[in-house]
């Protein structure tokens, strides 16, 4: 019942930033493209590595680093500054919350104020850390992360090919049916999937 009431109250306010709500409302419509080489290289790297290890997309880099160096690709980006530039060229982010380490629950909602999962009493906090500092630092166990998907739309909008992609139901007169289920999605994945993921 506590989640049907939330569920009914919820609102963008409740669980995203001004800035990322900012963004859903007033998205960009263009982006400039990126004629760094480094930066060029560095995206090209990251998605490339797609399943690798953050460790590997440094190696990578580093050999880069080396091999072109005098050549003028110079601005090859870190891990953590690729992708904040993605983040910022696409304005696809990502929104994270405390989750039970054996996945059971996100601790949002009615659970946002628990300290151990109710399903199987693990603690949400990292213990070491917790019991080391007297109870003063509480670092989630486990984060869940989720990329928006209404975010995700916009950022397909702006190229012809992926905008035609995602409309191509309206060749069969369906439009209204399928901007209907975008826009129901979007509302739900960005309020209220998040919520009650796992409850
Ligand atoms: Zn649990």
């Amino acid at each position: 019942m506590q989640f049907i009431l939330a569920l009914k109250k919820a609102s963008l306010n409740e669980e995203l930033t001004s800035d990322t709500i900012e963004k859903i409302w007033n998205p960009p419509s263009h982006a400039d493209p990126i004629n760094d080489p480094g930066m060029c290289f560095s995206i090209s790297t990251y998605l490339a590595l797609e399943n690798a290890s953050q460790l590997a997309y440094n190696c990578v880099c580093q050999a880069a680093r080396t091999i072109f160096s005098g050549s003028g690709m110079n601005n090859i980006l870190t891990f953590h500054s690729v992708e904040k530039l993605i983040a910022s060229y696409t304005g696809v982010i990502s929104v994270e919350h405390d989750m039970c380490c054996n996945t059971c629950i996100a601790f949002t909602s009615p659970f946002s104020q628990l300290n151990a999962c109710p399903i199987c009493n693990m603690s949400r906090w990292k213990e070491e850390r917790l019991q080391g500092t007297h109870g003063r630092s509480k670092i989630a166990a486990q984060m869940f992360m989720t990329i928006l998907i209404s975010l995700q739309l916009q950022a397909l909008y702006w190229n012809k090919d992926s905008a035609n992609d995602m409309d191509y139901l309206h060749q069969g007169g369906l439009k209204c049916w399928y901007s209907q289920l975008i826009m129901v999605s979007s509302y739900l994945s960005d309020m209220n999937w998040i919520m009650v993921y796992k409850a």
